[in-house]
């Protein structure tokens, strides 16, 4: 090798060693009549000091060395005289004896510091630097931690890995396909896999058990912020086992991970119906890392000469502890922000709870102090703290609700990256309805088992046919979901067609999955996780783009390699395509 250590390892302990270093030069400076130059690698910054007593011509060429210049240095290792304790070799350094320039650098368009001076886009562009800077590095490297530890978990509980085809076709997942081309099948196409879902239950027909991939999937979704067109899921699936078998491998997974990469134990979860959690939340991935649940005041307020409660469906209230003394401009705000079009509230109603016992509310004409004392004791306040109450369309007023519900989290700091609260929601309806389309689409995908009590209501009433289907939700993201599938051809014949699939499209789209159904298929249910969401989740990080190597931008365009692109016209022509370009 070129080195004989790396630019992290050397100690106090290896003073008088006699070594070869490689790296990057990240800074030089002079300092009477030393040259000192710090050298970078993936493991650490090590100093390079030269001596222009000692020997002039080397501190020379030191002294010309630029930011990002690749070299190797010899020299003996010795104890500094200023030692740094920012860095774990800040003990030593090396008193170089013969320097080698392997690579001059460009000056890079960004600095390669921790905080850097480059714009996300500059980053993007030259992203081989950015991969050069800690945070980033340290990314990836909490990326293959926890790639290490999902396999070795896996494994450990029989799982074994198996690769499946990405040249496919179509799979329902509800994104749009990617598309390629077959050149040597004229006007045929084979699809990206939004996930390998059919591919995983064929494995289960083919008596694999215990399956899991760490694998790259394709949704050619709008552009939307933190939205990857690839991404790669732990995608598993697991024959002969109940719901309950399923969330408790994985409950397991979560905890391994969380223990292995970062250290935190006695992880435990929740378990919550989606009924639930709509109720509660206005969610159906609630953050449960504070309370703060929603109560429903209709029957409290409702008939008292206020217009807006008495023509609301629904009236919602909140109870913020400690925000009793909320000013004037503060609720001007909240108010401002639930009215924005993504909230879509048409107010935003509030009662102080004074430390004197009384109340002073937004609506004082409507309601008495004996009715706003009534809501506060329903929501369970004390002096000091402030309601909050939304009313209006039971469904929008429950998704606003939900998102003030966690801006007050984040205004008292109860959002905090450092603690997880962890759920499994359970009991997903099976179907959704499309006003658009006047269909049902499957909410989760047409191969998720309607719960056993809930089958014979498949036809009569299929809106509250609940599915066998979770999610795991950790500090209000969904890390993953799965479900318990349908294992036998009449029943899944007969969700194709509460689908509105016809027999002739079912067949031709998933006639290889009826007909291995018909030849002894075990029951099975499984599950996926985002794993780039996962990582970012443990790294404290809202952004996913953070823990990929080589994101794309919101655009969809990875600006490195400039892609997509145009393409050779004899290319298209090979495959048969006419565009006109
Ligand atoms: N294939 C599903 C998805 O990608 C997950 C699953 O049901 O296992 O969301």
């Amino acid at each position: 090798m070129l080195r004989t250590h790396n630019c992290g390892e050397l100690r106090l302990s290896d003073a008088g060693k006699e070594v070869v270093l490689c790296g990057w030069v990240q800074r030089s400076r002079e300092l009477g009549g030393m040259t000192f130059v710090e050298l970078r690698d993936r493991y650490g910054i090590t100093q390079l000091a030269f001596n222009v007593q000692t020997n002039a011509e080397l501190c020379k060429q030191a002294r010309e060395l630029g930011r990002e210049f690749v070299v190797s240095a010899e020299g003996v290792v010795a104890e500094r005289s200023s030692k740094n304790t920012k860095i774990p070799t800040g003990d030593i350094e090396l008193i170089v004896n013969k320097l080698d320039i392997l690579n001059p650098s460009e000056i890079p368009p960004f600095t390669i510091e921790d905080d850097t001076d480059g714009g996300d886009e500059l980053r993007m562009k030259y992203r081989y630097l950015d991969i050069r800077r800690k945070p980033v590095r340290k990314n990836l490297e909490l990326r293959h931690k926890m790639a290490i530890e999902t396999r070795k978990y896996l494994n450990d509980q029989d799982f074994i890995e198996v690769e499946t085809p990405v040249l496919i076709k179509s799979t329902p997942e509800g994104a749009r396909d990617f598309l390629v081309p077959s050149r040597i099948n004229p006007g045929q196409f084979y699809a990206l896999p939004q996930s390998p879902q059919t591919f995983k239950q064929l494995l289960m027909v083919g008596g694999i058990d215990r399956y899991f991939q760490i694998v790259k999937c394709f949704r050619d979704e709008d552009l939307r912020a933190d939205r990857q067109p690839e991404f790669t899921q732990i995608d598993c699936e697991m024959s002969f086992v109940t719901r309950d078998d399923i969330l408790n491998t994985f409950e397991g997974l979560a905890k391994h991970l969380f223990k292995t990469v970062k250290g935190v134990e006695n992880i435990s979860f929740d378990r919550i119906t989606y009924a639930d959690a709509m109720k509660y939340y206005g969610s159906d991935k609630p953050d449960l890392r504070f309370d703060m649940k929603f109560v429903e005041l209709n029957d409290l307020v409702k008939s008292k000469g206020f217009q807006v409660f008495d023509d609301a469906e629904i009236v919602l209230g909140i109870c913020a502890n400690g925000c009793g003394e909320y000013t004037r401009k503060q609720l001007d705000e909240l108010t401002e922000w639930v009215k924005r079009p993504q909230i879509g509230a048409k107010g935003l109603v509030y009662v102080k709870c004074n430390s004197d016992g009384s109340y002073k509310s937004s609506v004082d004409k409507f309601y008495s102090q004996e009715s706003l004392a009534e809501w506060a004791k329903a929501l369970n306040a004390k002096p000091g703290d402030i309601l909050l109450v939304l009313a209006g369309d039971k469904n929008q007023t429950l998704k606003g609700m939900g998102e003030l519900r966690l801006e007050m989290g984040s205004q008292l700091n109860l959002r905090d990256v450092n603690k997880f609260a962890c759920a499994w929601v359970v009991d997903f309806p099976l179907l959704e309805y499309d006003k658009d389309a006047k269909r049902y689409f499957a909410m989760h995908h047409p191969f998720t088992s309607p719960v056993a009590e809930d089958i014979d209501k498949l036809e009569s009433d299929p809106a509250n046919v609940r599915a066998n289907a979770y999610d795991m939700v950790i500090n209000g993201v969904e890390i993953g979901g799965g479900s318990i599938r349908i294992f036998n051809s009449v029943l899944q014949n007969k969700m194709f067609k509460v689908l509105g699939f016809t027999e002739e499209e079912a067949r031709s789209q998933f006639g290889f999955l009826l007909d291995a159904f018909k030849y002894g298929a075990p029951p099975h249910g499984g599950i996926a996780f985002g794993f780039d969401r996962f990582c970012s989740l443990f790294g404290g990080s809202e952004s996913i783009r953070d823990y990929i190597a080589f994101p794309k931008n919101n655009a969809g365009r990875d600006v490195m390699i400039d892609s997509p692109s145009k393409v050779d016209i004899q290319q298209l022509k090979d495959l048969h395509l006419k565009l006109d370009l």
